[in-house]
């Protein structure tokens, strides 16, 4: 299992980014502390004419700007690191969704920052929430969530695109995919997650032995991974995930239909586009019926009884 973090880039230009946040967050009292951050790099003026066309920089470029000032800065160390560590702390607890929705609109101004930030780390996982927001919230709610959406949209792309057609969720074995979702008055936003429970977070690579689904009710463990090849237990999870061949080792007739079902009617194209092809095998110890071993062979590529 592997955690898909963002890089830590270094940015030179932190003070412009950092001023454009404070012109354009709409958090006074986080607006007045960043005032303080800014204040010790060039001069404001030169900012106020360059920069105010571009609006708010999103979430993602504003933490890499903080994390960069306070490398960079003695000061500005001082003034954030506690803070930001204070965030990395909160990143890791798995506070819900809906709490840090709530937190947005908290009475101090680090907790609304940290509920931000922390959202924008869950990624895919708080999309539709956010949505929800910007359909229900006041306009500042409103703007705020369309920020975060972009914000999820653009760290996620940067984070995932290039490789997610090698990248499993380590929770569903399903591929990392290019996700919609429509954000009123932005129209359609792409962000990159779990095409099945949209998290963007834990990935693992594809493995160079394939994914393997395994019907075994002798041995229960959901998932083995070994000799380069993930192996999940179809018996154990009862639904479907991305895999490319079949191993029966102990099942019964009824267990083997209702899998054959299931795959009959998946929808998810880039399964669909395998079944076709794939092998499946059968151990020679599973007594399967003439008609279910006919099921199995009008539903997969090549079906091979194997000792
Ligand atoms: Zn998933």
């Amino acid at each position: 299992m592997a955690t898909i973090l963002p890089t830590s880039r270094s940015i030179t230009n932190w003070g412009a980014i950092l001023w454009r946040e404070r012109r354009f967050c709409g958090d006074k009292d986080y607006a007045k502390h960043l005032r303080r951050t800014y204040l010790t790099d060039p001069a404001s003026w030169f900012y106020r004419l360059t920069l105010r066309h571009l609006g708010r920089p999103y979430a993602a470029e504003v933490e890499a700007a903080l994390r960069s000032a306070c490398d960079t800065h003695r000061g500005i160390r001082y003034y954030w690191q506690d803070r930001l560590n204070r965030l990395d702390r909160a990143k890791e607890r798995t506070l819900p969704i809906s709490k840090l929705t709530a937190n947005l609109q908290d009475d101090h101004w680090l907790e609304r920052f940290i509920a931000r930030h922390v959202l924008l780390y869950r990624g895919g996982e708080a999309v539709v929430h956010l949505r929800g927001l910007v359909l229900t919230g006041s306009p500042a709610e409103a703007a705020l969530a369309t920020w975060l959406i972009l914000s999820i949209g653009e760290e996620t792309r940067e984070r995932l695109a290039n490789d997610a057609e090698q990248l499993l969720c380590s929770d569903c074995f399903v591929h990392c995919h290019p996700l919609e979702i429509d954000a009123p008055e932005k129209g359609s936003v792409t962000y990159y997650g779990c095409r099945a429970c949209h998290q963007s977070i834990t990935f693992q690579p594809w493995p160079d032995g394939g994914v393997v689904a395994v019907l075994d009710r002798k041995i229960p463990p959901d998932v083995v991974q070994a000799n380069n090849q993930i192996r999940v237990n179809w018996i154990v999870r009862r639904r479907l995930f991305d895999f490319n061949q079949v191993e029966i080792i102990y099942a019964t007739d009824e267990e083997v239909e209702r899998f054959a079902v299931q795959v009959g009617n998946d929808t998810e194209e880039w399964r669909n586009e395998r079944y076709g092809k794939m092998i499946c095998r059968v151990s020679s110890d599973c007594h399967l019926s003439p008609g279910t071993m006919r099921i199995l062979a009008d539903t997969f590529g090549k079906v091979y009884k194997k000792s």
